[in-house]
């Protein structure tokens, strides 16, 4: 089945729709993505027909709010080919998930531990395990990249040693595209008895994937870059990982028997799930899985890839313009900049013509300070996102070149 991108726009509503009199060009997808009307929908019907709260009531409607809640914790599992159900923790995205394990092993790292980053970290991913590093006296260590934008894994194999107790990369860099070889990042880890946690909120919408056959420790994302809507996303770890990691947030769900002398914890997946959570959320975020298997994320893959490769061929053809990330396993993510422009220039005015991009150091600074640079503008596609839009993008790219240069 060829891939039908016209029939696929039809789905998303805000594709309609007009910017500064221009039609909208939504090249921001590695920011967060559009939504298929079919999520919007499930948002309505959850609160139109049957809100309640979960896990919680006996009648009717809290059974049913909980049974299509917890399909949506099986739809997840299921899609990333997890073990068990209750090693998915909903959360209220990425940089939440990434909290609660940085604060859990606060409690179990000492000083001398080592823990290790990488280069090319969202401030999310950095952040947290730097305060972790301050509570516990752990040193923070960095896997640094080259100019292409890739990881240096040599220097990987020089700071791994049996003091490493912690590896956080991230699948695919928000700022450069780079797909970063995760699966080797993990293997090696485990040589040295180290855990990983992969930060994958820009991988899933494009690439899926497994987390049993990655073998991996912690894995986290956010619903809003997958079609789904914001405030949502999921931990998934280990069995045995969750269970010794203490709780998070303390609160109604996540107990077992509480007394003014002590309180036991609930077990998996409720002792990560402290309050009431996100219900039509989550149950949303399920129905975006279902979406974005039904077109398939291969085709999704390699749809994109062409968009990526037609925009860098014609972006490359504009004098003094160049693109940071270069690496061969990218997604259809492009930061460039052009020579004697600030990218904040270029952002506003192709804005004036409809035209959606991102600019600044797109919270990784470390990457801008590697390359010297203030920030990049970023164009990010979708599977939704057309040849003709990118062909609008550099006309665009090229109207603003000529009225700043
Ligand atoms: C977007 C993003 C995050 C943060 O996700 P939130 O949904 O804002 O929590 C973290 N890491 C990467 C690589 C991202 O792209």
């Amino acid at each position: 089945m060829s891939f039908d991108v016209q029939k696929i726009r039809q789905d998303f509503p805000i594709l309609q729709r007009k910017v500064n009199g221009y039609p909208l060009v939504y090249f921001d997808n590695a920011a967060t993505s559009q939504k298929p009307q079919v999520v919007i929908d499930s948002i309505v019907d959850y609160y139109s027909n049957y809100n309640a709260n979960i896990h919680r009531g006996v009648h009717s409607l809290s059974q049913e709010a909980t049974d299509v809640y917890e399909l949506a914790r099986e739809k997840i599992k299921q899609h990333f080919n997890a073990k068990h159900n209750h090693e998915i923790i909903f959360t209220s995205g990425t940089t939440h998930s990434i909290n609660i394990v940085a604060s859990g092993y606060s409690e179990i790292l000492q000083k001398g531990d080592e823990v290790i980053v990488s280069a090319m970290e969202h401030h999310s991913n950095i952040v947290p395990w730097q305060m972790l590093c301050e509570k516990t006296g752990a040193v923070l260590k960095v896997i640094p990249m080259n100019e292409e934008g890739n990881l240096l894994v040599s220097d990987y194999d020089t700071i791994l040693s049996s003091a490493t107790k912690l590896v956080f990369v991230n699948h695919v860099s928000n700022a450069l595209g780079t797909i970063n070889p995760i699966k080797e990042i993990i293997e090696k880890a485990h040589q040295y008895g180290a855990k990983v946690l992969i930060d994958g909120a820009q991988a899933c919408s494009h690439i899926l994937p497994d987390f049993q056959d990655l073998d991996v420790d912690f894995y986290v994302a956010s619903a809003h870059k997958m079609c789904g809507p914001t405030g949502v996303g999921f931990l998934y770890g280990k069995s045995e990982l969750l269970n010794i990691l203490p709780p998070y947030q303390g609160g109604g769900e996540m107990i077992k028997e509480v007394t003014f002398k002590k309180t036991t914890y609930a077990e998996l997946p409720h002792k990560f799930e402290a309050g009431t959570p996100n219900i039509s959320g989550g149950i949303a975020f399920g129905v975006a899985l279902d979406y974005l298997s039904a077109i398939g994320i291969d085709a999704i893959n390699s749809y994109e890839n062409e968009l990526l490769n037609y925009a860098t061929e014609k972006l490359l053809e504009i004098e003094g313009l160049k693109i940071y990330g270069t690496g061969k396993e990218k997604t259809a993510v492009i930061s460039f900049n052009i020579e004697g422009i600030h990218p904040y220039d270029i952002g506003t005015i192709v804005d004036k013509l409809g035209v959606a991009v991102r600019t600044g150091h797109h919270c990784a600074q470390p990457i801008m300070e590697f390359y010297k640079i203030p920030g990049t503008v970023r164009a990010s596609f979708a599977f939704y996102n057309t040849k003709k839009e990118i062909d609008i993008f550099i006309e665009a790219i090229k109207k603003a070149k000529m009225m700043l240069s």
